[in-house]
């Protein structure tokens, strides 16, 4: 149920948090100050105080945020947006940064690669495809326990010279449990030692039936050290892209999340965002978690200032006032006085969320010695 400490529901009936508790222990009740109540208690004192009560839920405020009317919203097809994982060493990050034909293994050379936790890349097509760059594992869970999507499609990567090892069945359930489709990208072929035909059976094991044996999920072999079937892969991507019919509204106020954020000395506070739907222009007011700002600049994946960025695009976010949070939602609003309210609301949820944890304890203790 939801909760409110005495002293917050003093405040917002103007009220002094002695008459409050005064009324409470003519009810019954023993309760300090800094204690939390239900909020059907709350409603009973305020109207007792005369006061008119209007209870704002949680999902009142996120609704106002997050529901727009699609009615003039033009969906467009949206690049789908890709997260790689498999086991350490299975060339993850190899295979990144040879579809984005830069170094990043051997060192930053040239330093052209700034790591913002995501990038874009076309296929021979012409069709883009977002990648997920944010160490696999650890991001994938985070912002999975938070109840964001962010991934359309897994990379499965298995090393042909090493099968499926722990990390591969672990990857394989986090996709399921989250639903996303799987690609098996079948990497190291390259190598004396490889054993792809090893690989596609040891996946059987794992409920992963590789299309060569019959199935449905798509393979395909590719050696991220001499760059071998990296464009079929992203073909890949886009056909299973297309099956998943992926759209987005372009024309409406920008959603989306935030991939990793950090406190830069010189520029601030600076979030990369991956845009859900919508477009996000600068000087736009935007809400992340418990922070807001105004869109001070934007910069593509390659570090290139950008005016606005469109669905599935991510772009360096810079003007927070504060530093949000990986897997914080992010929305625009429509004033800078709106997304005062909703960062105060969502700080003051989180605080009274923490009162009522410390209060649970307490009186589970009161229990216990009575
Ligand atoms: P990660 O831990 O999954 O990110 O794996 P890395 O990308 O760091 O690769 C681990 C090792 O495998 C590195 O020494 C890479 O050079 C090597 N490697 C990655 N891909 C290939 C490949 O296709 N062929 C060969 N022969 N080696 C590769
Ligand atoms: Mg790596």
């Amino acid at each position: 149920p939801e909760t409110i400490t005495v002293q917050e529901l003093a405040n917002r009936m103007s009220e002094r948090a002695v008459d409050v508790v005064r009324l409470l222990m003519k009810q019954g009740q023993m309760i300090k100050i800094t204690d939390v109540i239900e909020s059907d208690t709350a409603q009973l004192i305020a109207e007792e105080m005369g006061h008119t009560v209007r209870r704002v839920a949680e999902s009142d405020v996120e609704e106002g945020l997050f529901a727009k009317s699609d009615d003039e919203a033009v969906q467009v097809a949206r690049p789908p947006v890709v997260t790689i994982m498999g086991h350490v060493d299975h060339g993850k990050t190899s295979l990144l940064d040879a579809i984005r034909q830069t170094n990043v293994v051997s060192g930053e050379a040239g330093g052209i690669t700034q790591h913002i936790g995501a990038y874009q890349v076309s296929a021979p097509s012409g069709d883009k495809v977002t990648f997920i760059d944010t160490p696999g594992h650890a991001a994938f869970t985070a912002m999975r326990a938070r109840g964001a999507k962010v991934t359309d499609i897994v990379i499965l990567v298995v090393a042909a010279d090493d099968g499926v090892m722990p990390q591969t069945v672990e990857a394989i359930a986090h996709a399921k449990a989250a639903e996303v489709p799987i690609i098996v990208a079948i990497n190291k072929i390259d190598k004396p030692d490889a054993k792809p035909e090893r690989v596609r059976t040891e996946l059987l094991q794992h409920d992963i039936v590789v299309e060569s044996l019959g199935g449905d999920t798509i393979e395909v072999e590719v050696s991220a050290k001499q760059k071998l079937n990296l464009d079929k892969l992203l073909e890949m991507i886009n056909l299973q892209a297309e099956i998943l019919d992926l759209k987005a509204a372009v024309n409406t106020a920008a959603e989306g999340i935030v991939i990793e954020a950090k406190l830069d000395k010189g520029r601030g506070p600076v979030a990369t965002v991956l845009i859900q739907r919508g477009t996000l222009h600068q000087g736009d007011i935007v809400v992340a978690g418990s922070q807001w700002g105004k869109v001070r600049a934007l910069n593509s994946d390659l570090g290139q200032p950008v005016t606005d960025a469109g669905p599935s695009a991510p772009v360096e976010v810079l003007g927070f006032g504060g530093t949000p949070e990986a897997g914080d939602r992010v929305a625009v609003v429509e004033s800078e006085a709106r997304a005062r309210e909703i960062t105060a609301y969502r700080e003051r949820l989180r605080r009274e969320k923490q009162a009522a944890r410390s209060t649970g304890a307490r009186g589970s203790l009161e229990q216990m010695m009575s």
